[in-house]
């Protein structure tokens, strides 16, 4: 069985329009899948696009595009489910130090598949962002020990079901000294949360041409048991899928043989072709 788990239905700069949040444009991904030959996709819409995330930060960005409807987010993608198209309704959810009772507030007023988590954001910068760059503020060792100390707390949380991207600190080409030490700690901290590890084609295209999470970190994965979904965080349907087969390829290489599935946060493990 193959599945997308990571997807967005507008690009990060495009507003939400009336078309959004309709059956037809949930079925272009369908559509898109099925001929990518993957049987299940996962939407994974950004919180901070909605205004039930807007109070969780004060930073003018993040205030700027805190304006759409969740409940119509959830509504649109769970009609597609409901209609029995193969689409789980999922989230993708930043984890911000010190407001995990507000995201689990909001998170759980509605019934979600699974939830996605992920650091863009460490101390109120942006890890993944030129507009709000940590990078000028600490040096890259510093960056990735604050952002590995984030995403152990937010594994830890209990708000999230995969961490998305979970190297992303490598996304401008900056690498710790002791990346075995970091991704240690990150596959110890995944391990004991008993979450998923999101591996994401969506690398290969950002600066690096590289799978996340970094091969060493997807074998400490393996070696401890952490089950992984697969995303591919396409803004557009036509991404839907892309490089799969090189994704599977390292899957299996590392000794993955399952990918992780879905249903109202319960998962199981079914077995991927490669
Ligand atoms: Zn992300
Ligand atoms: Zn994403």
């Amino acid at each position: 069985m193959l599945t997308d788990y990571h997807m967005h239905l507008v690009d990060d700069d495009v507003p939400y329009d009336d078309d959004s949040f309709t059956l037809e444009h949930v079925g272009r991904y369908v559509t898109a899948a099925a001929a990518a030959g993957i049987d299940e996709i996962g939407f994974t819409d950004h919180v901070y696009r909605f205004a039930e995330a807007r109070d969780w930060f004060d930073h003018a960005l993040w205030q700027a595009d805190a304006v759409g409807d969740l409940g119509r987010y959830h509504g649109a993608v769970s009609a597609a489910r409901d209609a029995g198209l193969p689409v789980k309704v999922a989230l993708e959810v930043d984890y911000l130090r010190g407001r995990e009772q507000q995201i689990g507030e909001v998170v759980g007023r509605y019934d979600w598949d699974y939830l996605l988590g992920s650091v863009h954001w460490v101390g109120g910068l942006a890890v993944d962002w030129e507009l709000a760059p940590i990078w000028d503020r600490y040096p890259a060792d510093e960056v990735w020990r604050l952002y590995c100390e984030d995403l152990c707390l937010a594994a830890a949380s209990g708000i999230y079901d995969s961490m998305a991207h979970p190297d992303l600190a490598k996304v401008f080409g900056q690498r710790p000294d002791q990346p075995q030490a970091l991704y240690r700690q990150i596959a110890d901290a995944f391990e004991a949360a008993g979450v998923c590890a999101e591996v994401s084609s969506a690398g290969y295209h950002q600066t690096l041409d590289e799978l996340y999470p970094d091969p060493q970190l997807l074998a400490m994965l393996h070696e401890r048991g952490v089950p992984v979904t697969l995303g591919s965080d396409a803004h557009a349907p036509q991404r839907v899928g892309r490089d799969f087969p090189r994704a599977l390829a390292e899957l299996h290489a590392a000794g993955y043989r399952t990918l992780t599935v879905f249903d109202g946060r319960e998962r199981r493990q079914e077995v991927f072709d490669v």
